[in-house]
């Protein structure tokens, strides 16, 4: 089951599921735990976060997508997605909220 990566709430399988995709900074990779849920440190909350990393065939791989942070709805996503702008030393591009 997935959990919202900013507030840890578990995700119910009939729920809606929101990701915030997103791209590594140079020199970030993550390639031995591709398609797996990694926990991912956030400096400015001080803390670690849930974060699945693309396969390296997927199509959101494909589409330039290297991350992506499962959350259960869009508040907590624009939360999350304010945070993770300030975390440039792991993220260069954080991507649009979308259904999944
Ligand atoms: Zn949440």
């Amino acid at each position: 089951m997935l959990r919202c990566a900013w507030c840890m709430k578990k995700i119910r399988d009939e729920k809606p599921v929101f990701g915030l995709s997103v791209k590594f900074a140079e020199g970030i990779e993550y390639s031995e735990s591709e398609g797996m849920i990694i926990q991912i440190g956030l400096h400015s909350r001080n803390t670690s976060v849930p974060m699945i990393v693309t396969a390296r065939e997927s199509k959101a791989k494909l589409q330039g997508t290297d991350g992506i942070f499962a959350l259960c709805s869009e508040k907590c996503g624009v939360k999350m997605r304010d945070t993770l702008t300030k975390e440039l030393s792991t993220f260069r591009e954080i991507k649009d909220i979308s259904l999944q």
